[in-house]
């Protein structure tokens, strides 16, 4: 048994692909053995999700081989699922065995919240991982069978009701209404026979982002054909429809997308991690309040912000921030040096509309719309490719056709 320290990261996500990554680089192999636990083989990127949902690229596109771009002579990678963290005994169990550590990276990502609404966990397809997001796919084009062979003839059966008009939502929304001319052709079905209709509970799309861009949104999205149904709770999810405001009016549909929000995944509570809003509270060096030798990164964590008094955002690119510093950090631990506080250099948001449309709000609030937002999002995601896997990651799975 080696007696060099083990760092164990749960998870390849954006925050444990780039600790990983960020760990080989920093340390000599002879200064800790660094062990990635992953439930498949492939890392993908989840900020294409809603494109694998919508059937607009191949979910294969969204997946990276983790032996392709991790040294596996550095790095011992194990795939499995893990299912408890023993933080008192320095133990994880997974399906098929446990490992010890001396630290641990906890970077599992985020679950969907369903905020206890009935009948969402049950009935509503949710963006999650590639399985899901194919599933959802497969889902909506058996419904344009199913209406095309005759088998139900309910109109109703073509419609795309979406839940929530956060990012996810607004994303997911504008690739589906991309899809579905090409769905109509390919099963010889009127376009005006299909709704696309999703339904927010704030006043407007997009909560709190720049309200001119969100302007710009919704009438992108509405002159193509979306219906949004704004200032509009959902109350309960049914197989075929969301019940909705006060009146309890029903909308139906053959596909039933829930898009509402997320939370830390659930094992980091059932560690006993304290939770506030669905996630774990990190201290300022990214550790697990009450463990030194845990970090807690990625969405299953806030990290405060506090020159402005509130959480920094939880997204990729804050992600894989987090693992600069959560692996300098453990570098740090490793010698007995004092940690650095974790500071995000938020470089804004670009949210896309689809194929040529986007909306961004970047460096010192500078607006972006269109064509010139899209192509800033593929900068955006060749940028990670490039992080990830250098350039050839970027010949294989980059977005290089802008326009
Ligand atoms: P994840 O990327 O979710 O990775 C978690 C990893 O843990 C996965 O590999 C998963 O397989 C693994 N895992 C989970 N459970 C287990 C288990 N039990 N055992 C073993 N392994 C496990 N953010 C942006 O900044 N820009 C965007 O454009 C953007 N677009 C998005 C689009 C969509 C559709 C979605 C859903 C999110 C988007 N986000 C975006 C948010 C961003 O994707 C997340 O903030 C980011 O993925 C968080 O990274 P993470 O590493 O914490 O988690
Ligand atoms: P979210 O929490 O940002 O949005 C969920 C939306 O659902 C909100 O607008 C909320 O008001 C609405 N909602 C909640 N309950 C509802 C109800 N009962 N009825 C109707 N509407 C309801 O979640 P998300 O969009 O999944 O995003 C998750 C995270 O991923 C966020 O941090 C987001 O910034 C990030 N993300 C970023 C990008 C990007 O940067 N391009 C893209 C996707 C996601």
């Amino acid at each position: 048994m080696s007696s060099k320290p083990r760092i164990l990261v749960l998870g390849a996500g954006y925050a444990g692909m780039m600790t990983t990554k960020r760990l080989i680089q920093q340390l000599k192999p002879e200064e800790a053995d660094i062990v990635l636990v992953n439930k498949h083989n492939y890392h993908y990127q989840t900020t294409w999700l809603h494109e694998v949902a919508a059937g607009t690229i191949d979910p294969n596109r969204a997946r990276i081989m983790i032996s392709d771009v991790i040294d596996t002579k550095r790095v011992q990678i194990v795939y499995d699922s893990v299912t408890e963290i023993k933080p008192q005994e320095q133990r994880v169990m997974m399906e098929n065995g446990e490992l010890g550590y001396d630290y641990l990276v906890i970077s599992l990502g985020f679950e969907t919240a369903t905020f206890g609404i009935p009948g969402i966990a049950e009935h509503a397809w949710t963006i999650e991982n590639i399985e899901n997001s194919k599933a959802i796919y497969e889902h909506m084009e058996s419904q344009f069978i199913r209406y095309a062979s005759g088998e139900d003839d309910d109109e109703k059966l073509l419609n795309i009701l979406i839940g929530g008009s956060g990012f996810t939502g607004i994303e997911f929304v504008a690739e589906v209404i991309e899809k579905v001319p090409e769905l109509c052709r390919k099963y010889e079905i009127s376009e005006e026979k299909v709704r696309v209709i999703n339904v927010e509970a704030a006043p407007t799309i997009l909560p709190g982002f720049d309200e001119e861009l969100v302007e710009y949104a919704k009438t992108s999205l509405e002159n193509r054909g979306v219906e949004f149904r704004i200032g509009t709770k959902i109350q309960e999810c049914t197989p075929d429809s969301f019940i909705v405001g006060e009146d309890k009016e029903e909308i139906k549909a053959g596909t039933v997308v829930w898009t509402g929000g997320v939370q830390a995944n659930s094992i980091v509570g059932e560690a006993g991690f304290e939770l506030t809003k669905g996630k774990v509270n990190a201290r300022e060096d990214l550790r697990a309040p009450g463990f030194d030798n845990v970090f807690v990164i990625g969405d299953c964590s806030w990290v405060w912000d506090y020159e402005n008094d509130k959480p920094y955002p939880v997204n990729a690119q804050s992600a894989i921030q987090e693992a600069g510093t959560c692996a300098s950090n453990l570098k740090a631990l490793l010698y007995g040096e004092n940690t650095s506080r974790f500071v995000f250099d938020n470089k804004g948001v670009v949210a896309s509309l689809g194929k040529g449309d986007a909306i961004g709000n970047i460096l010192d609030d500078k607006k972006l719309y269109g064509k010139t937002a899209r192509a800033m999002k593929n900068v955006i995601d060749n940028r990670y490719l490039f992080l990830v896997g250098g350039p050839k990651l970027i010949l294989k799975k980059g977005k290089v056709r802008f326009f």
